[in-house]
C-alpha cells in the first residue's frame, strides 16, 4: 500500500495551499483529485483583493497571465452594480474589509480551470487526477484511504485532509461516522449557463451586474463577461427549477438591456451549504469549502487559500510536536471564522 504523511483530498485551492503550507516545511504530502486537470469548477472566476495578497503571501507570485480571461482582465469594483427596474443602478460590495483591512478593488477576471491548475503546480506537490476518494477508515495512528480511478487503489497516511469542496464526500463520511446524516444547514442549489456574446446592449462593459428578482431565484443572479461568453448566474432553493431561470433571466437581459446572446457553451451547477465551520475529528481534518469556510456570496477562493494554508501549517505542527491538529487549526483560523461572521451580518445575497 503506498503511504505519505498526509494525504490531501481535491486539488482546489483549499488543497493546493494546504500541500504548499506542508511541502514548504518539508512534510510528504500527495494529492489526490477526482477529475482530470485542468478541472471545470462552477465559479463566476474573479479574484478579489485579499485573494490577490494571499496569492502573494503564500505562493509569492501573482496569478500569471495565462489564467486571465484575454479581454476584461480586471473588474473594477465599482463596475459590481446591483439593478433594479426602479431605481437602477447602485454599488454592490462583493468583498468587505478583514479586521480593519481594506483590500484592492481591482478584481481579476480569470478561468477557474486554469487559475487552480496553476495553484496545484505551484504547492510544488505531486497531485494525482482522476482518483476520487470513495472511504476511509482511520485509526489512533493514521488513515486508510480508498480510491476509484486508474491508480492504486488503497493508500495510507498520518494526516487526511478533506479539501474536497461543499459537496465534501470526507465531511460527509465522519459525519455519518457520528450518527449525523442530515443536512449541516440551509443548501442552495446554483446553476450557470455561457452563451456566446453577440451584443451587450445596454449593460456596461468589464462589468459584473446583480439582480434580485425573486421570480429569477432564492439566491442573488448576476451576470458577467469571461472572453467571448455571456456568464449567466442564478441559485435557489430546494424545488426551483434552475434551468427555467435561467430563461427568465435571458428574457429580462434582453427586455430590458438589448442583450443579444448566441449559441449555448456550456452549464456548471454545484450545492452550497450555509453550515457553520466543521473541522473534523482525529486525524481527518477539513479545510476551505469543506469545512464551511467560504464568505458571503460565494467569495470563496480567500476563504479556501487561507484556512488551507493554516491547516497545512497546523498539520506540520501536530506532526513534529504530537499536538491535535484540529485544536491547532481552530486557534490558527479564529480571524476566519470571525469574517465569515461578519460577512453573514453585512453582505445580503438573497432575494426572499
Ligand atoms: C457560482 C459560484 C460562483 C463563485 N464565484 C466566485 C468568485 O468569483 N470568486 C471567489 O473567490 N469565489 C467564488 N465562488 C466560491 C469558490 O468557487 C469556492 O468557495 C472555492 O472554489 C472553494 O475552494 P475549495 O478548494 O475549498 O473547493 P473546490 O474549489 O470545490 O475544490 C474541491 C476539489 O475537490 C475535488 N473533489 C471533490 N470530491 C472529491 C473526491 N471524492 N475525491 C477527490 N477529489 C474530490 C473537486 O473535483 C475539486 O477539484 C463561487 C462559487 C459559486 C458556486
Amino acid at each position: 500500500m503506498e503511504t505519505h504523511d498526509v494525504i490531501i483530498v481535491g486539488g482546489g485551492p483549499a488543497g493546493a495551499a494546504c500541500a504548499r503550507a506542508l511541502k514548504q516545511e518539508g512534510v510528504d504530502v500527495l494529492i489526490l483529485e477526482k477529475d482530470k486537470l485542468p478541472r471545470y469548477k462552477c465559479c463566476s472566476g474573479v479574484l478579489f483583493g485579499q485573494t490577490q495578497e494571499l496569492l502573494r503571501e503564500y505562493f509569492g507570485a501573482d496569478a500569471p497571465p495565462e489564467v486571465y480571461c484575454s479581454n476584461d482582465k480586471i473588474v473594477e469594483a465599482e463596475n459590481i452594480r446591483e439593478w433594479k427596474k426602479e431605481t437602477g443602478y447602485k454599488r454592490f460590495y462583493w468583498e468587505i474589509p478583514k479586521d480593519g483591512k481594506a483590500f484592492s478593488m481591482h478584481y481579476q477576471n480569470i478561468w477557474r480551470n486554469l487559475f487552480d491548475h496553476w495553484l496545484v503546480k505551484m504547492s510544488g506537490a505531486t497531485c494525482r487526477d482522476e482518483a476520487r476518494v470513495k472511504g476511509f477508515t482511520a485509526s489512533s495512528d493514521g488513515v486508510t484511504v480508498q480510491v476509484d480511478g486508474p491508480g492504486a487503489s488503497e493508500y495510507h497516511c498520518k494526516y487526511l485532509v478533506g479539501a474536497d469542496g461543499g459537496p465534501s464526500v470526507v465531511r460527509r463520511i465522519l459525519k455519518a461516522a457520528a450518527g449525523d446524516t442530515g443536512p449541516a444547514g440551509a443548501s442552495v442549489s446554483i446553476f450557470q449557463s455561457y452563451f456566446k456574446l453577440e451584443s451587450l446592449g445596454t449593460l456596461k462593459k468589464a462589468a459584473w451586474t446583480v439582480f434580485f428578482e425573486p421570480e429569477i431565484g432564492e439566491m442573488l443572479s448576476c451576470v458577467h463577461q469571461k472572453d467571448d461568453y455571456l456568464l449567466l448566474c442564478v441559485g435557489g432553493f430546494k424545488g426551483r427549477k434552475l434551468r427555467e431561470s435561467v430563461e427568465s433571466f435571458k428574457q429580462l437581459l434582453a427586455n430590458e438591456f438589448g442583450v443579444k446572446l448566441g449559441a449555448w457553451w456550456r452549464d456548471e451547477g454545484c450545492q452550497m451549504e450555509l453550515a457553520p465551520p466543521y473541522l473534523g475529528q482525529g486525524r481527518t481534518i477539513l479545510t476551505g469549502e469543506a469545512a464551511g469556510y467560504v464568505y458571503l456570496n460565494g467569495e470563496g477562493i480567500s476563504a479556501a487559500i487561507d484556512s488551507g494554508y493554516r491547516c497545512g501549517k497546523a498539520v506540520v505542527q501536530a506532526l513534529r510536536s504530537g499536538g491535535d491538529a484540529i485544536q491547532i487549526f481552530r486557534e490558527k483560523s479564529a480571524d476566519i471564522d470571525k469574517h465569515l461572521e461578519k460577512c453573514l451580518a453585512q453582505i445580503h445575497f438573497l432575494s426572499v
